[in-house]
Protein backbone atom coordinates (compact mmCIF):
# COMPACT_ATOMS: atom_id res chain seq x y z
CA UNK A 1 0.00 0.00 0.00
CA UNK A 2 1.47 3.25 -0.66
CA UNK A 3 1.64 6.12 1.22
CA UNK A 4 -1.54 7.84 0.02
CA UNK A 5 -3.73 4.95 0.04
CA UNK A 6 -2.71 4.60 3.42
CA UNK A 7 -3.94 8.64 4.16
CA UNK A 8 -7.23 7.80 2.37
CA UNK A 9 -7.27 4.79 4.79
CA UNK A 10 -6.74 7.57 7.79
CA UNK A 11 -9.17 9.98 6.33
CA UNK A 12 -11.95 6.63 5.91
CA UNK A 13 -11.40 6.17 9.95
CA UNK A 14 -11.49 9.54 10.89
CA UNK A 15 -14.56 10.14 8.80
CA UNK A 16 -15.66 6.60 10.22
CA UNK A 17 -15.03 7.40 14.19
CA UNK A 18 -15.92 11.07 14.49
CA UNK A 19 -19.59 12.25 15.85
CA UNK A 20 -19.66 14.82 13.13
CA UNK A 21 -18.21 15.58 10.09
CA UNK A 22 -18.14 18.92 8.11
CA UNK A 23 -17.06 19.36 4.57
CA UNK A 24 -15.22 22.42 3.06
CA UNK A 25 -15.13 22.42 -0.60
CA UNK A 26 -13.61 25.37 -3.32
CA UNK A 27 -13.44 25.42 -6.77
CA UNK A 28 -10.88 22.69 -7.16
CA UNK A 29 -13.62 20.46 -6.52
CA UNK A 30 -15.54 21.37 -9.40
CA UNK A 31 -12.31 21.55 -12.13
CA UNK A 32 -13.25 17.95 -12.96
CA UNK A 33 -16.51 19.61 -13.93
CA UNK A 34 -14.71 21.68 -16.60
CA UNK A 35 -15.16 25.40 -14.91
CA UNK A 36 -12.10 26.20 -13.78
CA UNK A 37 -11.12 27.53 -10.32
CA UNK A 38 -9.06 30.85 -9.89
CA UNK A 39 -5.47 29.80 -9.05
CA UNK A 40 -4.21 26.84 -10.38
CA UNK A 41 -1.62 27.66 -12.58
CA UNK A 42 -2.37 27.70 -16.26
CA UNK A 43 -6.33 27.33 -16.06
CA UNK A 44 -7.30 29.55 -13.38
CA UNK A 45 -10.06 32.30 -14.35
CA UNK A 46 -6.71 34.28 -12.92
CA UNK A 47 -4.76 33.82 -16.13
CA UNK A 48 -7.55 36.13 -17.90
CA UNK A 49 -9.17 38.73 -15.77
CA UNK A 50 -8.79 39.58 -12.09
CA UNK A 51 -11.64 38.67 -10.32
CA UNK A 52 -11.38 40.72 -7.47
CA UNK A 53 -12.60 43.21 -10.20
CA UNK A 54 -14.75 41.39 -12.53
CA UNK A 55 -16.80 40.10 -9.65
CA UNK A 56 -16.22 43.04 -6.98
CA UNK A 57 -19.40 45.48 -6.29
CA UNK A 58 -17.11 48.58 -7.02
CA UNK A 59 -17.55 47.04 -11.07
CA UNK A 60 -21.32 45.85 -10.39
CA UNK A 61 -22.36 49.03 -9.31
CA UNK A 62 -20.18 51.86 -10.70
CA UNK A 63 -19.59 50.40 -14.01
CA UNK A 64 -22.62 47.77 -14.72
CA UNK A 65 -21.50 47.60 -18.32
CA UNK A 66 -18.14 46.14 -17.48
CA UNK A 67 -19.33 43.71 -14.81
CA UNK A 68 -22.29 42.02 -17.17
CA UNK A 69 -19.10 41.48 -20.34
CA UNK A 70 -17.09 40.03 -17.28
CA UNK A 71 -17.96 39.02 -13.66
CA UNK A 72 -21.80 37.76 -15.35
CA UNK A 73 -20.25 35.90 -18.02
CA UNK A 74 -18.39 33.93 -15.65
CA UNK A 75 -21.67 33.61 -13.59
CA UNK A 76 -23.25 32.23 -16.78
CA UNK A 77 -20.59 29.95 -17.85
CA UNK A 78 -21.35 27.44 -14.85
CA UNK A 79 -25.06 26.88 -15.80
CA UNK A 80 -24.85 23.89 -17.75
CA UNK A 81 -22.04 22.04 -15.58
CA UNK A 82 -22.34 18.58 -14.23
CA UNK A 83 -21.23 17.05 -11.36
CA UNK A 84 -18.09 14.93 -10.72
CA UNK A 85 -17.36 11.74 -9.07
CA UNK A 86 -16.63 14.01 -5.98
CA UNK A 87 -20.25 15.79 -5.76
CA UNK A 88 -21.47 12.41 -5.51
CA UNK A 89 -19.36 10.59 -3.52
CA UNK A 90 -20.22 13.34 -0.67
CA UNK A 91 -24.03 14.01 -1.82
CA UNK A 92 -24.10 9.94 -0.90
CA UNK A 93 -21.95 10.07 2.43
CA UNK A 94 -24.63 12.42 3.88
CA UNK A 95 -27.27 10.02 2.81
CA UNK A 96 -25.29 7.18 4.69
CA UNK A 97 -24.92 9.68 7.71
CA UNK A 98 -21.05 10.11 7.36
CA UNK A 99 -21.29 14.15 7.18
CA UNK A 100 -23.13 16.61 8.27
CA UNK A 101 -23.10 19.47 6.07
CA UNK A 102 -20.92 20.74 3.17
CA UNK A 103 -20.02 24.28 3.48
CA UNK A 104 -19.41 25.27 -0.13
CA UNK A 105 -17.04 28.69 -1.53
CA UNK A 106 -18.73 27.36 -5.14
CA UNK A 107 -21.49 29.04 -6.48
CA UNK A 108 -22.04 26.80 -9.56
CA UNK A 109 -24.86 24.57 -7.92
CA UNK A 110 -22.93 21.24 -8.50
CA UNK A 111 -23.38 20.00 -4.79
CA UNK A 112 -27.02 20.36 -5.07
CA UNK A 113 -27.38 18.60 -8.78
CA UNK A 114 -25.38 15.78 -7.32
CA UNK A 115 -28.41 15.51 -4.63
CA UNK A 116 -26.51 17.19 -1.30
CA UNK A 117 -29.49 18.02 0.52
CA UNK A 118 -27.71 20.37 3.59
CA UNK A 119 -25.36 22.58 1.47
CA UNK A 120 -24.56 25.93 2.73
CA UNK A 121 -23.91 28.29 -0.11
CA UNK A 122 -21.37 30.76 2.01
CA UNK A 123 -20.95 32.73 -1.52
CA UNK A 124 -24.54 32.76 -2.70
CA UNK A 125 -25.74 30.60 -5.38
CA UNK A 126 -25.99 31.25 -9.36
CA UNK A 127 -29.94 30.36 -9.48
CA UNK A 128 -30.84 33.65 -8.32
CA UNK A 129 -30.45 37.23 -7.92
CA UNK A 130 -32.92 39.97 -6.15
CA UNK A 131 -33.74 43.11 -6.23
CA UNK A 132 -30.98 45.28 -4.07
CA UNK A 133 -34.32 47.40 -3.19
CA UNK A 134 -37.34 45.58 -2.03
CA UNK A 135 -35.21 42.15 -1.85
CA UNK A 136 -37.69 40.25 -4.46
CA UNK A 137 -35.76 37.42 -5.62
CA UNK A 138 -36.09 36.54 -9.16
CA UNK A 139 -34.53 33.40 -11.18
CA UNK A 140 -30.80 33.94 -13.05
CA UNK A 141 -32.68 33.27 -16.40
CA UNK A 142 -34.37 36.42 -15.87
CA UNK A 143 -31.89 38.77 -15.02
CA UNK A 144 -30.06 37.07 -18.13
CA UNK A 145 -32.64 37.83 -20.02
CA UNK A 146 -33.01 41.54 -19.57
CA UNK A 147 -29.69 41.79 -19.87
CA UNK A 148 -29.45 39.88 -23.29
CA UNK A 149 -31.94 42.49 -24.42
CA UNK A 150 -29.95 45.28 -23.86
CA UNK A 151 -31.18 46.17 -20.31
CA UNK A 152 -27.58 47.19 -18.19
CA UNK A 153 -28.40 47.03 -15.30
CA UNK A 154 -31.65 45.45 -15.22
CA UNK A 155 -34.59 46.63 -13.63
CA UNK A 156 -36.97 45.21 -10.62
CA UNK A 157 -40.42 44.89 -12.12
CA UNK A 158 -42.06 45.73 -8.93
CA UNK A 159 -40.13 48.81 -7.62
CA UNK A 160 -38.16 49.44 -9.86
CA UNK A 161 -34.90 48.99 -7.99
CA UNK A 162 -31.57 47.68 -9.48
CA UNK A 163 -31.39 43.49 -9.73
CA UNK A 164 -28.38 41.77 -8.94
CA UNK A 165 -27.12 38.28 -9.15
CA UNK A 166 -27.20 35.97 -6.11
CA UNK A 167 -23.53 35.68 -6.12
CA UNK A 168 -21.48 36.99 -2.98
CA UNK A 169 -19.49 39.44 -4.89
CA UNK A 170 -15.62 40.90 -3.35
CA UNK A 171 -17.01 43.80 -1.62
CA UNK A 172 -20.27 41.99 -0.35
CA UNK A 173 -21.10 40.97 2.86
CA UNK A 174 -21.42 37.07 3.67
CA UNK A 175 -25.03 35.53 3.80
CA UNK A 176 -26.12 34.44 7.45
CA UNK A 177 -25.63 30.77 6.70
CA UNK A 178 -21.71 31.62 7.38
CA UNK A 179 -22.87 32.05 10.54
CA UNK A 180 -24.50 28.74 10.89
CA UNK A 181 -21.00 26.87 8.98
CA UNK A 182 -19.00 28.77 11.80
CA UNK A 183 -21.31 26.95 14.80
CA UNK A 184 -21.06 24.14 12.56
CA UNK A 185 -17.34 23.45 12.49
CA UNK A 186 -16.55 24.91 15.60
CA UNK A 187 -18.96 21.78 16.99
CA UNK A 188 -17.58 19.47 14.51
CA UNK A 189 -14.98 16.55 15.21
CA UNK A 190 -13.50 16.91 11.72
CA UNK A 191 -13.47 19.49 8.91
CA UNK A 192 -12.49 17.31 5.20
CA UNK A 193 -11.49 20.40 2.95
CA UNK A 194 -11.63 19.99 -0.86
CA UNK A 195 -10.43 21.72 -3.81
CA UNK A 196 -9.51 24.83 -2.18
CA UNK A 197 -6.40 27.24 -1.66
CA UNK A 198 -7.66 28.55 1.46
CA UNK A 199 -6.95 31.62 0.74
CA UNK A 200 -9.61 33.63 0.51
CA UNK A 201 -11.44 35.19 3.39
CA UNK A 202 -13.53 35.02 5.92
CA UNK A 203 -14.27 31.40 4.75
CA UNK A 204 -10.54 29.79 5.05
CA UNK A 205 -10.77 30.97 8.87
CA UNK A 206 -12.89 27.91 9.29
CA UNK A 207 -9.99 26.07 8.59
CA UNK A 208 -8.25 26.52 11.90
CA UNK A 209 -11.52 26.33 13.84
CA UNK A 210 -12.13 22.88 13.84
CA UNK A 211 -10.76 20.18 16.35
CA UNK A 212 -9.29 17.24 13.34
CA UNK A 213 -8.39 19.23 9.64
CA UNK A 214 -7.87 16.74 6.93
CA UNK A 215 -7.15 18.46 3.33
CA UNK A 216 -7.31 17.17 -0.23
CA UNK A 217 -5.91 19.79 -2.73
CA UNK A 218 -3.80 19.56 -5.18
CA UNK A 219 -1.67 22.86 -4.84
CA UNK A 220 -0.25 24.16 -0.98
CA UNK A 221 -2.61 26.24 1.60
CA UNK A 222 -1.60 28.27 4.23
CA UNK A 223 -3.67 26.21 6.78
CA UNK A 224 -1.81 22.80 5.92
CA UNK A 225 0.44 23.19 8.87
CA UNK A 226 -2.69 22.91 11.00
CA UNK A 227 -3.85 19.62 9.13
CA UNK A 228 -3.43 16.10 9.95
CA UNK A 229 -3.51 15.12 6.90
CA UNK A 230 -2.90 15.84 3.33
CA UNK A 231 -4.16 14.49 0.44
CA UNK A 232 -2.19 16.38 -2.60
CA UNK A 233 -4.47 15.05 -5.53
CA UNK A 234 -7.31 14.75 -7.88
CA UNK A 235 -10.56 15.31 -5.93
CA UNK A 236 -12.79 13.04 -7.64
CA UNK A 237 -10.00 9.96 -7.64
CA UNK A 238 -9.65 11.09 -4.14
CA UNK A 239 -12.96 10.55 -2.85
CA UNK A 240 -13.62 7.50 -5.37
CA UNK A 241 -10.80 5.72 -3.24
CA UNK A 242 -12.44 6.98 -0.24
CA UNK A 243 -15.93 5.54 -0.62
CA UNK A 244 -14.19 2.26 -1.59
CA UNK A 245 -12.10 2.56 1.64
CA UNK A 246 -14.76 3.22 4.04
CA UNK A 247 -17.28 0.24 2.29
CA UNK A 248 -14.24 -2.30 3.21
CA UNK A 249 -13.88 -1.06 6.42
CA UNK A 250 -17.52 -1.41 7.28
CA UNK A 251 -17.55 -5.03 5.46
CA UNK A 252 -15.07 -6.25 8.01
P1 LIG B 1 -9.02 28.64 -5.68
O1 LIG B 1 -9.03 28.75 -7.16
O2 LIG B 1 -8.39 29.73 -4.89
O3 LIG B 1 -8.28 27.28 -5.28
C1 LIG B 1 -8.61 26.06 -5.89
C2 LIG B 1 -7.65 25.01 -5.34
O4 LIG B 1 -8.08 23.75 -5.83
C3 LIG B 1 -6.21 25.21 -5.80
O5 LIG B 1 -5.35 25.21 -4.68
C4 LIG B 1 -5.93 23.99 -6.72
O6 LIG B 1 -4.64 23.46 -6.54
C5 LIG B 1 -6.96 23.00 -6.24
N1 LIG B 1 -7.47 22.09 -7.28
C6 LIG B 1 -7.75 22.36 -8.58
N2 LIG B 1 -8.27 21.28 -9.19
C7 LIG B 1 -8.34 20.32 -8.24
C8 LIG B 1 -8.79 18.97 -8.25
N3 LIG B 1 -9.29 18.38 -9.35
N4 LIG B 1 -8.72 18.27 -7.09
C9 LIG B 1 -8.19 18.81 -5.95
N5 LIG B 1 -7.73 20.09 -5.89
C10 LIG B 1 -7.81 20.83 -7.02
O7 LIG B 1 -10.50 28.37 -5.21
P2 LIG B 1 -11.21 28.69 -3.83
O8 LIG B 1 -10.32 28.37 -2.69
O9 LIG B 1 -12.54 28.04 -3.90
O10 LIG B 1 -11.40 30.28 -3.82
C11 LIG B 1 -11.80 30.96 -4.96
C12 LIG B 1 -13.11 31.71 -4.86
O11 LIG B 1 -13.71 31.74 -6.16
C13 LIG B 1 -14.14 31.05 -4.02
O12 LIG B 1 -14.93 32.03 -3.48
C14 LIG B 1 -14.96 30.26 -5.04
O13 LIG B 1 -16.30 30.22 -4.69
C15 LIG B 1 -14.92 31.10 -6.28
N6 LIG B 1 -14.95 30.26 -7.49
C16 LIG B 1 -15.96 29.36 -7.61
C17 LIG B 1 -16.01 28.53 -8.69
C18 LIG B 1 -17.13 27.53 -8.75
O14 LIG B 1 -18.22 27.79 -8.22
N7 LIG B 1 -16.91 26.37 -9.35
C19 LIG B 1 -15.05 28.61 -9.71
C20 LIG B 1 -14.04 29.58 -9.56
C21 LIG B 1 -14.01 30.40 -8.43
Amino acid sequence: MDMQDQAIRRVAEAIMESGSVCVLTGAGISTESGIPDFRSPGTGIWERVDPMEALSTAVLYNNPRKFYSTGFEIIMSMQDARPNRAHHVLARFEKEGLIDAVITQNIDNLHHRAGSEKVLEVHGDTRTGYCIKCGKRVSIRLLADKVGSGQIPPVCEECGGILRPGVVLFGDMLPDCFNEAWDLVKRCDLLLVIGSSLNVGPVNNLASLCRRLMIVNIGVTPYDGLAEIIIRDKAGQVLDSLQRAIEERSAR
